[in-house]
C-alpha cells in the first residue's frame, strides 16, 4: 500500500483561539522548510491540520523530520478516500492486508467529525471489523492491544485511514513566540536551553563570548557546531561572536580576584542586553541551573540579574545535570559539547570565587573604571553570522523528548 499523504495535527496549538491562523502559518512554514530537500511534496493546512501530499516521496524519510518539529503533536501516514463505503473498504482491506502478517491482531477506530455520514462509530467499527476479518484469514481482533490499530476518520471532504500514530515533539511551531537572545556556551547546558526556549516557539539568537587568544579557534568551531544543531528547528540562525578578551583583561586589573567571576557575568548581560536591543528581542535564555556551580547560587542570580530588568529565561533553573544530560543527549548536542575546549569563563578562574557576591560590593569595585568604552567597542566588533544545519548530517533520531 502507498500512503498518499501524512496528516499532522496540532494538539496544543488548536488551543490557541485567534491566534491560530499565524501559528498554522508558521508551523506550514517549519515543516516545508525542513522537507525542502523533497521537491515533490505539497503541504495543504486547514485550521486543525495539516496535510504532507507525498506525490511518491519515501515515507519513512519524511517521518524521521517530522518527528523533531515543534508545534506537532502526532502525525500519521495516511490514505484519503471518497466517503463511499465501498470505496472505504476496498482501500481499508488493500492498507491492512499490506501490513498485516500471519498471526497479528487488530482493531478498527472510527472518528467521524462529519455527522451527516450514514454510519455512526460503531457502525463503522463493526462493518470494517467484519469485512477485515472475513477477508484476511488468520487476522484476529484484540481491542486493547491490536498489532494494526485501523483509524478510519471520516471528515466532510473524505475519509482518512491510517495504522500508526506518531508522538510528535509537541510545543509551538519555531518563530510563533517573539524573539530572543541565547547565550551559547560551548558546554552542555546552553544548547538545551535554546532547544526547550524553541520549543515555546521562541525565535533565538545566539550570543557567544570569545577571547582570543584565551580561547582557540577550536572553541569557537564547536559553538559552530552546537549551533547548527539548533539550526535545524529554524532551518538557519543567527549567531554572534563577541570579542571579549579585552573587557575580562580589565576585569582582572580592576575587580578582586573574588568578585572578578561575578563582574565578568554582569558584563556579558550587558553586553547581550545592548546586542538583543539592536536586534530588537525581547529576553535573554541561558543555560543557569540554581546551585550547579559559585555563579548559579541564588545570591549570584541576584547580583549578576541587577545589570538589566530585561526578561531572563533559565528553562534549566530547577533540573538536576543527569537530567540537562539526558536532554542534550536526545538533541544530539552532547557529544560536541563534550568536547574538550576552554571557554571564556573558565580561563581567568579565581581560586575561589565568591558564592554570595553582593550588590554593593561589585558595583563599587566597578565604579573604579570606566568600562562603557569596551562595552560599546565589544558590541561594534561582534561578528555577525548566519549559520545553516549540516544537512545530510541527519540521521539522529528524537526519541521520546519530554
Ligand atoms: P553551559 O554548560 O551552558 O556552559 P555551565 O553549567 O557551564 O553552562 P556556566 O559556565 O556558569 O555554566 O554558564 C552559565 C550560563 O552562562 C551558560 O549556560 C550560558 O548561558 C552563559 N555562558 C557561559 N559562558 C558563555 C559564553 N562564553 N558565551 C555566551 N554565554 C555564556
Ligand atoms: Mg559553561
Amino acid at each position: 500500500m502507498n500512503y498518499d499523504r501524512i496528516v499532522i495535527r496540532y494538539g496544543e496549538l488548536s488551543t490557541k483561539g485567534r491566534n491560530r491562523n499565524k501559528f498554522v502559518g508558521k508551523l506550514r512554514k517549519s515543516v516545508k522548510l525542513a522537507l525542502s530537500a523533497f521537491p515533490k511534496i505539497k503541504v495543504e493546512a486547514t485550521h486543525d491540520r495539516m496535510y504532507v501530499l507525498l506525490n511518491g516521496e519515501d515515507v519513512q524519510e519524511i517521518k524521521m523530520i517530522l518527528r523533531k518539529i515543534f508545534g506537532i503533536q502526532t502525525f500519521s501516514p495516511a490514505v484519503k478516500v471518497e466517503s463511499d463505503l465501498e470505496k472505504m473498504k476496498e482501500a481499508a482491506l488493500e492498507l491492512v492486508g499490506s501490513l498485516y502478517q500471519e498471526g497479528q491482531t487488530f482493531k478498527v477506530t472510527a472518528k467521524r467529525s462529519d455527522k451527516t455520514f450514514e454510519l455512526d462509530t460503531d457502525g463503522i467499527n463493526q462493518l470494517f471489523g467484519a469485512h477485515l476479518l472475513s477477508n484476511l484469514p488468520g487476522l484476529k481482533v484484540n481491542v486493547k492491544k491490536p498489532d494494526i490499530n485501523l483509524l478510519i476518520e471520516v471528515r466532510k471532504e473524505a475519509v482518512y485511514l491510517s495504522c500508526e500514530t506518531i508522538t510528535g515533539a509537541g510545543g509551538y511551531p519555531a518563530g510563533s513566540g517573539g524573539k530572543a537572545m541565547l547565550m551559547l556556551s560551548g558546554g552542555i547546558d546552553s544548547p538545551v536551553a535554546g532547544f526547550m526556549a524553541m520549543k515555546r516557539g521562541l525565535e533565538i539568537e545566539a550570543v557567544h563570548f570569545f577571547s582570543p587568544p584565551f580561547t582557540s579557534e577550536r572553541a569557537k568551531e564547536k559553538v559552530i557546531d552546537l549551533a547548527k544543531k539548533l539550526a535545524e528547528v529554524y532551518g538557519q540562525m543567527t549567531l554572534h561572536i563577541v570579542p571579549f578578551t579585552d573587557v575580562q583583561q580589565a576585569i582582572r586589573e580592576q575587580v578582586p580576584e573574588n568578585y572578578t567571576m561575578t563582574s565578568t557575568r554582569r558584563f556579558m548581560l550587558r553586553i547581550t542586553d545592548k546586542i538583543r536591543e539592536k536586534r530588537e528581542g525581547l529576553a535573554i535564555i541561558t543555560g543557569e541551573s540554581l546551585g550547579q556551580v559559585a555563579s548559579q547560587t541564588l545570591e549570584s542570580m541576584f547580583t549578576i540579574n541587577e545589570v538589566t530588568n530585561t526578561p531572563i529565561i533559565r528553562p534549566l533553573v530547577t533540573m538536576d545535570k543527569t537530567e540537562i544530560i539526558k536532554i542534550a543527549q536526545e538533541f544530539d548536542t552532547l557529544e560536541i559539547s563534550n568536547r574538550p575546549y576552554e571557554d571564556c569563563c573558565t580561563i581567568f578562574v579565581p581560586a575561589s570565587p565568591k558564592t554570595k557576591p553582593r550588590r554593593e560590593k561589585v558595583q563599587q569595585y566597578e565604579s573604579y573604571f570606566d568600562f562603557d568604552p569596551l562595552i560599546e567597542e565589544a558590541v561594534n566588533d561582534t561578528e555577525t553570522i548566519t549559520i545553516k544545519p549540516d544537512l545530510g548530517n541527519d540521521d539522529s533520531e528524537f526519541d521520546e523528548l519530554f
